[in-house]
């Protein structure tokens, strides 16, 4: 039985940061993760001679002060090498207008949404007001959901005297502001927003909450800024292993944590975990969870009989989406001239696609060649309980359709592809091991919102959850602050208070 302080489950950016920010404050970690290798849903996959993105492509966070920069600069360790999207994304409606960069620089952006959107300054002044007064709340790392009386400190130090004004909106939605603003019947900004925001909170307007959307639909420009990693989204977790190895934290690859109970002897968790049929296991005072919460229902049975209401809670958690990610090669003069690395396309089969294209020579094709990536959304129960051979004609199909979408968008004659495949929600679920292969966190509605979701903080003593369904929400940066908050939360329980990045 090997002992530490902390036992992070799960090498995603979530696990990674939380073990990271532990070790370097002095704790003994050691951090199972399934997979040969870290990064999860933000990882890579190689083939032939290309570097495909498995899922996240774009990075918030990176600009000084933003969350990852903070950790960086806290773990001692430089950021990796990243450019800004300026436009973040070309979203194109399809419905005869001008495709609509979003670009970085405000002032640009300010005029480019009044020429595509006549009359709807209103509403984004709206959201600029609310987003501010997020984003100092946020940067003085608030504990949410709030679980006690630690928790509310917390909380109450971060409040500014904005947040109470806001505050007001905490059960409105986006739809509610455009109400407010006198454009509830604009049906082409509500279609760019719907788009936008199933992106990043997996909801439409009429159910993302106002305070999460204000803030999201603003990310993409300065002071914040998306950006584009060099050779690959690995580079953030390299980055982040290497502080691992510096300050010694316990890796382990390729062992599946298949089991959590608490032991009473020993006053402490004991993890189980598998790896091609031998058994080890862990022990430590803290957990750190980081897979989808509702897979607890499989690992932490026992403790679970115990508490029925948490059980409920989360047999009860939403459906989540899952994705299908198409992933490609060409020839840079096989492709029209592009303008941006991200396209949000509307399309009549899929509702939207995104699609991330490479620089050349950015690492992940060979010079004079591009990675393409197209991903869509997808119930993940449709993929699941299919024969074979069902399966492979509904997976055919969709690749057949993804690479019609692109072709027609980008101008690409369809002989002239280098490489092609598909991944769908059963690929997620073998790869990250999420229950169905559902991606992202949960969708952020003004019931989950904030205040109101699975709170870090669980009903067991010494387990904590982290990751993208915790606050503040998914993306690598959302899952660092929630790596941030988890962490001060162990280090405040072991007597370590005030700490901040
Ligand atoms: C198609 C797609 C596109 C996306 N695009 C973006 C984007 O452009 N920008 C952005 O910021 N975000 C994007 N995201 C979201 C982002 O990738 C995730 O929110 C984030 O990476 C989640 O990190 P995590 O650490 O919480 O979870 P994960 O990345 O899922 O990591 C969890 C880790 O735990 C491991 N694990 C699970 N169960 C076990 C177990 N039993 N034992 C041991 N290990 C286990 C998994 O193998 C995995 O490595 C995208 C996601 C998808 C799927």
């Amino acid at each position: 039985m090997k002992k530490s302080e902390v036992i992070v489950v799960g090498a995603g950016i979530a696990g990674l940061t939380s073990a990271a920010i532990l070790s370097k404050r002095g704790l003994s970690v050691t951090l199972i993760e399934s997979h040969t290798q870290a990064g999860g849903c933000a990882g890579t996959f190689k083939r032939k001679n290309y570097i495909f993105d498995v899922g996240a492509t774009q990075v918030a966070g990176l600009e000084k002060g933003g969350i990852h920069s903070r950790i960086f600069d806290f773990l001692d360790i430089p950021s990796p090498e990243a450019t800004i999207l300026d436009p973040a994304c070309i979203v194109d409606l399809n419905d005869g207008g001008n495709p609509i960069p979003i670009w970085y620089e405000k002032s640009k952006w300010i005029s480019e949404r009044e020429k595509q959107f006549p009359g709807s300054q209103r509403f984004w002044k709206l959201c600029t007001l609310i987003h501010e007064s997020n984003w100092i709340f946020a940067n003085n790392n608030p504990v949410l959901p709030i679980r006690n009386f630690w928790d509310f400190s917390q909380f109450l130090k971060a409040l500014v005297p904005s947040n109470l004004v806001t505050g007001i909106l905490l059960k409105s939605t986006i739809f509610d502001l455009l109400r407010i603003c006198g454009l509830s019947k604009n049906d082409r900004l509500i279609k760019f927003l719907n788009l936008q925001l199933k992106l990043y909170s997996q909801e439409d307007i009429y159910n993302t909450a106002a305070l999460y959307g204000s803030t999201v639909l603003q990310m993409c420009q300065q002071p914040h800024g998306l950006w584009h990693l060099k050779k690959s989204m690995q580079s953030l977790s390299e980055s982040l292993e290497n502080s691992l190895i510096k300050t010694g934290v316990n890796l382990i690859f390729g062992q599946e944590v298949n089991s959590i109970t608490f032991d009473d002897l020993n006053m402490c968790w004991k993890v189980s975990a598998n790896s091609r049929k031998k058994s080890f296991n862990y022990q430590a005072k803290d957990v750190i969870y980081t897979a989808p919460p509702q897979s607890l229902l499989k690992h932490l049975k026992d403790p679970l009989e115990r508490k029925k209401n948490y059980k409920n809670r989360l047999n009860n958690l939403p459906d989540p989406s899952g994705a299908v990610v198409f992933y490609s090669a060409l020839k840079k003069e096989h492709i029209k001239k592009t303008f941006s690395n991200h396209y949000q396309l509307v399309s009549k089969e899929f509702c939207s696609i995104f699609v991330s294209i490479s620089d050349d020579g950015d690492g992940r094709a060979p010079k004079g060649e591009l990675t393409i990536i197209a991903s869509i959304f997808t119930k993940t129960k449709d993929w699941f309980d299919l024969d074979k051979q069902t399966y492979l004609k509904k997976k055919n199909g969709f690749m057949k359709k993804i690479s019609l979408e692109l072709e027609s968008q980008f101008d690409i004659d369809p002989g002239k592809w280098l490489h092609r495949e598909l991944a769908t929600p059963l690929g997620f679920e073998k790869w990250t091991k999420r229950p169905n292969g559902i991606v992202g966190g949960l969708g952020q509605n003004p019931d989950i919102f904030g205040l109101f979701g699975l709170s870090s903080r669980t009903p067991f003593e010494g387990l904590w959850l982290c990751g993208d369904s915790i606050y503040p929400g998914e993306g690598t940066a959302g899952v660092s602050q929630s790596a941030l908050m988890v962490s001060k939360q162990i280090l405040a329980s072991k007597g370590i208070e005030n700490f901040s990045l």
